[in-house]
């Protein structure tokens, strides 16, 4: 599984277009980090809002993939569970 550091917005932005797309997703929040994270088992990846700090930190090795291109993602595994 991909693990993806970006922001809460764009969290919940893919949380949206996997819930309209009936993905198998679990949604998990941090207050002590104010950390929003989202598993998605169909999509196959982790997103999370890691303070940015330990984003920093754990970009070094990761690309950050945006919220745009994740949603096609999520729309062509949507549309192939469709057909
Ligand atoms: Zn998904």
């Amino acid at each position: 599984m991909k693990v993806e550091y970006t922001n809460q917005e764009y969290i919940r932005g893919c949380i949206k277009a996997c819930e309209k797309r009936k993905h198998l997703q679990q949604v998990a929040f941090s207050t002590f980090h104010d950390c929003l994270t989202q598993v998605c088992f169909t999509c196959n990846i982790c997103m999370t809002s890691l303070p940015f700090t330990q984003q920093v930190k754990m970009k070094k090795n990761q690309s950050l993939k945006g919220f745009e291109e994740l949603k096609k993602e999520c729309s062509k595994k949507g549309d192939e569970d469709e057909n």
